[in-house]
């Protein structure tokens, strides 16, 4: 179990406790103005991860004192975890609705608009925080209504989470004030500004799944197709054995190597049962 599920789950996956997806918790002016700003003030900010890079070119010894507080404080309002789509379907199962939206890194990085984010809230008709968004100035929430939300069915949205394992997107699961959820990502590494500040930048807000991969040698017939869709490097390839091997330092647990095996070589397994990686986030 991670630092959340002790902090937010009383020991049980944080993210499969429902309280942490309710309404309630947005009677707190504090996230509620958080969620505001998250979406209003996009191209600033989203939750504070421009300011890690800022952190960047600054000395050693000035990185080795911010960089684990402002990781501290992404830990209180807006980090991830890393899901595999087992977790994804437990959250759909116990929600009442889905809306997908655009992503924000997306906008800020390609400048387009894409739909690769979904909200999810215990009530049955959206819930509070799409209310809030809703109430703001969002002109980077355009598309086809007016609004920019879409509401879908839980079939549809796991049917698209789905689709996009097939297209290598890596599912997480996110905070705006802690424990309050609000959403599940699928992120690519190309354009997540949280996938970058994390694998590229050593700056960890999205954090390792309660899952490791592992792979069987003996279906694995060497074809690669799971490295080219690793998106944490985790995947290496023995000429000696003609099979592929998985560093579990490296690996996130996202699952997505396993969703393009088609030899079924590849699982996932308990972090905690992996003693070289059960404390490793
Ligand atoms: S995709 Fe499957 S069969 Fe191909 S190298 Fe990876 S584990 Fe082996
Ligand atoms: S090895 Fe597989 S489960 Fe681990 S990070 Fe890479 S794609 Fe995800």
């Amino acid at each position: 179990m991670c630092e959340f599920c002790h902090k937010h789950g009383e020991g049980q996956k944080w993210y499969l406790k429902a309280e942490n997806y309710s309404d309630d918790l947005l009677s707190d002016l504090r996230r509620r103005k958080f969620i505001a700003d998250f979406f209003s003030l996009a191209e600033e900010s989203p939750g504070g991860l421009a300011k890690l890079g800022k952190l960047l070119p600054m000395p050693g010894f000035v990185k080795s004192v911010l960089v684990p507080y402002r990781v501290g404080r992404q830990k209180k309002v807006h980090f991830g975890q890393v899901l595999p789509i087992e977790d994804v379907e437990q959250i759909f199962g116990f929600v009442s609705s889905v809306v997908r939206l655009p992503c924000i890194c997306r906008h800020i990085n390609l400048g387009t608009e894409q739909r690769f984010c979904y909200g999810v809230s215990l009530a049955p008709q959206e819930g509070e925080m799409f209310k809030i968004i809703k109430e703001i100035d969002m002109d980077y929430l355009t598309g086809p209504d007016t609004s920019g939300l879409e509401d879908l069915t839980k079939e549809e949205a796991l049917e698209n989470f789905r689709q996009y394992e097939k297209e290598g997107l890596c599912h997480s699961v996110w905070t705006f004030v802690a424990p309050f959820i609000g959403g599940i990502c699928n992120c690519d590494r190309s354009d997540c500004g949280a996938m970058q500040a994390t694998v590229t930048r050593g700056f960890p807000v999205m954090f390792r799944a309660e899952y490791v991969a592992e792979v069987d040698p003996e279906p694995c017939n060497g074809c690669r197709q799971c490295m080219r869709v690793c998106q944490f490097g985790a995947i290496g390839y023995s000429a000696a054995n003609k099979r592929i091997f998985i560093d579990p330092l490296r690996c996130y647990g996202c699952g997505i190597c396993r969703a393009s095996c088609t030899k079924d070589a590849i699982q996932l397994r308990d972090r905690a049962d992996v003693p070289a990686v059960a404390n490793l986030w």
